[in-house]
């Protein structure tokens, strides 16, 4: 039996601070509106402790992020100068904002940037070595410091240069968000208070099939929601009606169904159902039992199910959630999304929220300060369940 991937990572106590040029892979890929002004600026304040530590410890902070997706090429509406002007304004200190992140222009910005400034580099992805994780690039930008941090948890499932290039170089350890972020999750995948339950929703069971098959390793229970419960359910014979079912899953998740059972993990599905007979905003919600008629289409898991999920989460001593429980976005199918949402904003144990969608339900339903810990990472949070690991995180072990 192989074991499982470690999530201990040297942080920021295990590097010489003092005087050194310290290279900081942040994700400052924030929201922007038509006129580029940033609508959201959560991921610049999340990186907000490690830069004030850094500055605090006397060393010069260079941070590296990247932008959307210029695909390799310059690209005006994707400049990191908005993101720099903001953070300039967060920390009351200088910003030097760099239209390059190679080169001698670079070099000599840095050579000459005041004591106590901290330097943004040009968003990463206007180089297409990045993405392709290429060595020479990442040599370019670990010549520009000394160490390297990683503090960009949203880019964590990326074996990109500027991710994993320069940590693979330098001396490199996780900032402070990194950290926390590979904190909370271990506290869920590695020797949780038990009993430990999974939610999981959203719409594609495909995508999710293999954070069950992980998850099936850990937790004592797995309650599922959104649009990949249908598969589950048509597997097991039961009448779905038009609810989104992806046929070619069957069989994946009929065998995840025979792992939970010989691990004794119970599967709890939705037992009836909020439908309507279109996918549509404004069509009519109708509630329905266990079996779904010809016509319909699940939305949203039903109030017998609502409370049977929202009882097994505020028994639990350890929760993480991935994915609303139906179409959230549209206030008739709601429900199960602001249910489960409560009882994890209420549950006393350990609550872990990660991935987009679920995310933006906390939000929208403002239960944020009621949840111990919310991932800055959707993508790289998913991956994290479904691996146990992150190429970010293995490159920040080695040796
Ligand atoms: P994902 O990106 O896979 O986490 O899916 C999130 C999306 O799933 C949200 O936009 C939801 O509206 C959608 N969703 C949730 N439940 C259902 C459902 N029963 N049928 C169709 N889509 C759903």
């Amino acid at each position: 039996m192989t074991s499982a991937p470690s999530l201990v990572v040297p942080n920021l106590d295990s590097l010489a601070l003092a005087g050194k040029r310290v290279l900081v892979r942040v994700d400052f890929n924030c929201p922007q509106d038509e006129s580029a002004a940033i609508s959201d600026d959560t991921r610049i304040r999340a990186a907000l402790p490690t830069i004030r530590e850094l500055l605090s410890k006397s060393a010069q902070p260079i941070l590296l992020s990247h932008l959307g997706r210029p695909k390799g090429k310059v690209v005006e509406s994707m400049r990191l100068a908005p993101m720099g002007a903001r953070l300039q304004e967060l920390l009351g200190s200088p910003v030097v904002i760099l239209k390059e992140s190679t080169g001698p222009a670079v070099v000599a910005a840095i050579a000459a940037a005041p004591k106590g400034s901290v330097i943004l580099l040009e968003n990463v992805r206007f180089h297409d070595g990045d993405e392709k994780g290429d060595a020479a690039l990442a040599a370019q930008w670990a010549a520009l410091g000394d160490v390297f941090v990683n503090d960009a948890f949203g880019a964590a499932h990326r074996d990109h240069a500027s991710v994993c290039g320069i940590a693979r170089i330098l001396p490199s350890a996780a900032g402070r968000l990194m950290e926390k972020e590979i904190t909370a999750f271990g506290r869920v995948l590695e020797k949780p208070d038990r009993p430990l339950v999974a939610i999981l929703g959203g719409a594609k069971v495909s995508d999710k099939l293999q954070v069950v098959d992980h998850l099936l390793d850990k937790v004592d229970a797995l309650l599922v929601g959104g649009g990949m419960a249908y598969t589950f359910l048509a597997a097991q014979g039961r009448a779905v009606g038009k609810s989104l079912v992806q046929k070619d899953q069957l069989d994946a998740v009929r065998a995840a169904m025979k792992k939970a059972e010989a691990r004794k993990v119970e599967i709890l599905l939705p037992e009836d159902h909020v439908c309507a007979e279109a996918f549509d905003e404004n069509a009519k919600a109708i509630e329905v039992g266990a079996e779904i008629p010809d016509g319909l289409m699940g939305l949203d898991i039903g109030p017998k199910s609502r409370e049977r999920y929202s009882g097994r989460i505020l028994s639990a001593l350890t929760v993480v959630w991935n994915g609303p429980m139906g179409v959230f976005e549209w206030p008739a199918f709601r429900a199960g999304t602001e249910a489960v949402g409560r009882a994890v904003a209420a549950c006393p144990g350990y609550t872990v929220v990660g991935g987009g969608d679920s995310v933006a339900a906390v939000e929208m339903l403002k239960l944020g300060p009621s949840i111990r810990h919310i991932s800055t990472g959707g993508g790289a949070s998913l991956e994290l369940l479904e691996t146990g690991t992150l190429p970010g995180i293995q490159a920040l072990q080695r040796a």
